[in-house]
């Protein structure tokens, strides 16, 4: 586990949609132990950055949830590359 779980006043956000993002379900839980996807989730979905998260922004624009290889960083998971 890394040491950054909690923000500077310690207190961690969780995201509110993070029951629902395919994102989250998928990655939360990996069991490969992804350096990437642990930066993600402690960064956005338990960090302060969720309210920058780009899923939120990508549903907003295109109605509808993205798939789960969208990060929150805008980037596939898979790719590596912009996707959003
Ligand atoms: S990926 Fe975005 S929408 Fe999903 S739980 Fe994380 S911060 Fe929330």
């Amino acid at each position: 586990m890394l040491p950054f779980d909690k923000n500077v006043y310690g207190v961690v956000f969780m995201c509110q949609r993070h029951q629902s993002c395919a994102f989250y379900c998928a990655h939360s839980k990996d069991s490969k132990n992804n350096i990437l996807h642990h930066l993600l989730i402690e960064t956005y979905c338990k960090g302060d950055f969720h309210e920058v998260c780009r899923r939120k922004g990508y549903e907003e624009d295109m109605g509808s949830a993205p798939l789960a290889d969208l990060g929150p960083n805008g980037y596939s998971i898979e790719s590596h590359r912009r996707v959003y």
